[in-house]
């Protein structure tokens, strides 16, 4: 048995020690499942969900991150296969080359096939292309009876597909799976640009607007007037025409960006309300008040923040949290409010981010359902946050919306049993995949989902 190791997610609060093992293969996954203890076991990718997803107190974690190989395109039937393990940033990379994308790419490279399986992850074209989970044609699901799975969305064992999709890892370990991948032309994003004055005029334009990619930064700590302005940015994928004409003889080729390091230390109090303010009203005005057709490098366009590597540590030793819910079309008046409680409170948002949500699919436990989408970070020392947070608990479950679990390390276990109605349906799945109960997490122990 290895020593504990201490692990958090991203947000770096509520750390816990438990056993690691990084198997590299299939049959070391097996081995390592069937050596779990009284604690249990549980998959672990590259560590991104925020709260307490990816931990397993006093249990054992299977860390993920080798189970990874070359991936496989077929280009006749429009899918990639790769092992579990594999970082979406590199697969996408690889297939870019190819002239193909992934169909959803959530904000950061740094996430697994597996987490983002796990997760049903979304990303800035929800709207228009559902989750990560709608594109999975097959995935390989090891339970900890030793077995392999093979599951589709719609084949024998297709409820155990859809409790895995959005299950957190907690139905078995994931080990390979195929996506579905589209054709590109060009390693570029067409990107229009727009200042919103208000919350309301954010809504409008990213109601009337139809681009296949969109979404909105908001500045929660502007007041009055301005509460809720913001920066949209809409776009599609570029076409070689699109262009400058020193980029066209080759559209599929992008020059490598540096990485900058964030430093490892933070000075108490740099992220404070006054230096969010100044950091988003210059954000604010640093943006084009209306530019269309940018052309943008696709990993600038969805994985802004992997310029800086660990920029999560500028919150400091107390980390940070991040809130995100969903709301019924309809229910504007909740983001409104929640805007102008944070704006009130003087709350230090450095990024809040809202996107239109469409089409949910069948996971159970999957997060997003059509309507908006509000995530925001927060410093996780910020005095009166808890009772701010279960405030906004409750105005999200009466419109009828849900926190997302990837996000959580906070929320009670009555409010997430109300907020997903389908958790039974979802348990007695998952319940028959893992009968003994191997599987766990800190927050399946917090949120009582097992
Ligand atoms: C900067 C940033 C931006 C983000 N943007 C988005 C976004 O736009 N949209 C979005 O939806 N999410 C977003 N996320 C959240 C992130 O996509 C999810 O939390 C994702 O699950 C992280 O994947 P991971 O590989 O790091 O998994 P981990 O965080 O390590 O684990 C997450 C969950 O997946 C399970 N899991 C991991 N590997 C496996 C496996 N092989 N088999 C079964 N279960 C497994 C774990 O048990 C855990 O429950 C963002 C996170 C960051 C840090």
């Amino acid at each position: 048995m290895t020593r504990p190791t201490l692990l958090t997610g991203w947000g770096r609060t509520a750390p816990t020690a438990a056993h690691v093992v990084r198997p590299r293969t299939v049959a070391q996954v097996a081995d390592a499942l069937a050596q779990a203890g009284p604690r249990g076991a549980l998959p672990r990718g590259l560590g991104r969900s925020y709260g307490d997803a990816a931990q397993a107190a006093g249990g054992l974690v299977l860390d993920c991150r080798d189970l990874t190989g070359p991936p496989r395109l077929d280009a006749g039937r429009g899918t990639v296969t790769a092992p579990a393990g594999t970082a979406l940033g590199r697969l996408a990379a690889h297939l870019l080359r190819r002239g193909y994308v992934l169909p959803v790419m959530p904000g950061t490279g740094y996430v697994t096939l597996g987490g983002a399986i796990a997760a049903d992850v979304h990303g800035k074209n929800h709207h228009r292309d559902s989750s990560f989970g709608a594109h999975v044609r097959s995935l390989t699901l090891l339970t900890p009876d030793g077995r392999r799975r093979p599951l589709t969305p719609d084949g024998e064992e297709s409820d155990l597909f859809w409790a895995t999709v959005g299950g957190m890892g907690l139905t078995g370990v994931v080990t390979a799976a195929t996506v579905a991948v589209r054709p590109v032309r060009t390693a570029y994003m067409r990107v229009d640009t727009d200042r919103t004055g208000d919350l309301d005029a954010t809504l409008d334009l990213m109601s009337r607007e139809d681009a296949h990619y969109s979404v909105c930064w908001l500045d929660l700590l502007a007041r009055g007037r301005a509460l809720g302005r913001g920066v949209l940015t809409r776009a599609h994928h570029a076409l070689p025409a699109d262009l400058p004409r020193a980029l066209r003889a080759d559209p599929l080729r992008l020059s490598p960006s540096p990485r900058l390091t964030a430093p490892p230390w933070a000075p108490p109090g740099l992220l404070n309300r006054w230096t969010a303010g100044a950091f988003n009203a210059a954000r604010f005005h640093g943006a084009p008040e209306r530019r269309r057709g940018e052309p943008q490098p696709l990993p600038s366009f969805f994985h802004p923040l992997d310029a800086v590597r660990g920029w999560n540590r500028m919150y400091g030793r107390h980390g940070f949290v991040q809130y995100q819910f969903v709301v019924p079309f309809g229910a504007e008046d909740v983001l409104t409010g929640i805007a102008r409680e944070l704006s009130r409170a003087g709350t230090p948002s450095f990024l809040a981010v809202l996107k239109r949500m469409g089409e949910p699919t069948p996971g159970p436990l999957s997060f997003p359902r059509p309507g908006w989408s509000l995530a925001m970070d927060l410093p996780a020392a910020l005095p009166g946050l808890a009772g701010l947070f279960d405030g906004f608990d409750e105005r999200v479950l009466a419109a009828g919306g849900r926190l997302y679990l990837a996000k959580d390390g906070r929320a009670r276990a009555e409010t997430v049993h109300a907020m997903y109605p389908d958790l039974p349906a979802w348990r007695e799945v998952r319940d028959k995949a893992d009968p003994a109960g191997v599987l766990v997490s800190d927050l399946a122990r917090r949120l009582r989902l097992v």
